[in-house]
């Protein structure tokens, strides 16, 4: 061997050597790296149910859950909705006073909960809500106009939430009277939100929010261990708030007369019933946010506590046990219960509003 192939093997070693310390360094980097952190925030913002979805997860990996979701939103829109014609639901609406319509198991669990909570509330939410939703058209025309007495009785002798029968053995429904019909406008977003928070969980998506049009679900917490904060808009102001809630693992859901709503004569007419009155519920609320740990309740609750008013509302609070409130009223006052002014936070808010703690 002469001194030229000498050398020339001694740098193939050294470079033998240099590789398989680099490769020992990418194996033990490999094998003792931090796991990844969790809470890269991916966002998303789709349209579906006639209203704006917005997610901010956080997850690693791929973002192909957003398509998964999507899709179960879709799929439940195209059971739920009544503006598409083969929806379960239009099907009970159409066989009204004639026959059973078979439903999936997600419709009648929905459906059991909301006549239940029809019961419950004693109508202030209630489940057969339809021909007065339609009759006002509140949201759905953009030629509105206060229907007359004649119109308003008419509609209303075809509402009673009795009349609604659940077969429990063959999943199936009836409206017992003919051309009566079912709204879930004012629950079905909240029974979604649950469906899709537990959609998430099951993927091992634990931290994060979305809001499916203003049912807002909120899971775990933010990157450094505190809650996530969700701002309550000022009825008054689109782009203000009256204080931030800082929660986990909750459902926040605001009912409140600002949000769809026609003018006539000076005067407002928003799409919240009274199916007593037949008449948007005028009791002097503006906006009642519920807090939960359930999305249907807090959905169904937020209509049903605006329609009754607040004196029932503090009644059912009391007896319920686990819901939180916070209401706004015509006079300027923001009321929370309790519970709910532990997490809300309306410190160093410059307006004119009056904060009150009820317990
Ligand atoms: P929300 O925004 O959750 O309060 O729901 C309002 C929607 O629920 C309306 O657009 C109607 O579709 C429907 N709705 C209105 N009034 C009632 C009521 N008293 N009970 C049940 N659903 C209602
Ligand atoms: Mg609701």
């Amino acid at each position: 061997m002469n001194n030229k192939e000498n050398m020339e093997n001694t740098t193939k070693a050294v470079i033998g050597k240099i590789i398989s310390v680099i490769i020992l360094i990418i194996l033990l980097y490999e094998a003792f790296k931090q796991p990844e952190n969790d809470y890269q925030v991916h966002n998303m913002t789709t349209f579906a149910m006639d209203t704006i979805i917005d997610f901010s997860l956080c997850f690693n990996g791929d973002e192909n859950i957003f398509i998964d979701v999507e899709k179960e939103i879709r799929r439940y829109e195209n059971m739920f909705s009544t503006t598409i014609e083969e929806s379960e639901v239009s099907n009970i609406n159409k066989n009204s006073g004639t026959e059973y319509t078979n439903l999936s198991d997600e419709t009648f669990e929905m459906l059991e909960y909301a006549l239940s909570m029809s019961y419950d509330t004693k109508g202030a939410f209630s489940v057969t809500i339809a021909p007065l939703v339609d009759l006002w058209g509140i949201g759905k025309s953009t030629e509105n106009k206060v229907p007359s007495n004649e119109e308003i009785l008419n509609a209303r002798e075809r509402i009673n939430y009795e009349n609604l029968v659940l077969d429990y053995s063959k999943k199936s429904a009836l409206l017992l009277e003919d051309n009566m019909s079912i709204d879930l406008g004012g629950v079905a977003k909240g029974f979604i939100a649950d469906e899709i928070t537990e959609l998430l969980r099951d993927n091992n998506i634990n931290n994060g929010w979305f809001s499916l049009g203003g049912n807002i679900s909120v899971m775990g917490n933010k990157e450094d261990g505190s809650n996530w904060k969700i701002a309550v808009r000022n009825p008054l102001d689109e782009n203000d708030y009256i204080g931030i809630l800082e929660v986990s693992d909750k459902f926040i859901v605001t009912s409140g007369g600002y949000q769809r709503f026609f003018t006539s004569d000076g005067k407002d007419y928003h799409h919240i019933i009274d199916q007593e009155t037949g008449f948007p519920a005028e009791n002097g609320l503006i906006s009642v946010t519920i807090i939960s740990k359930s999305g249907i309740k807090a959905d169904i609750l937020s209509t049903a506590l605006f329609v009754m008013g607040f004196d029932k509302a503090v009644e059912y609070w009391k007896n319920d046990g686990e819901i939180e409130i916070i209401f706004i009223t015509d006079t300027g006052n923001v009321i929370a219960t309790k519970g709910a002014s532990e997490y809300f936070d309306f410190e160093n808010k410059d307006n004119d509003f009056i904060y009150e703690v009820i317990s």
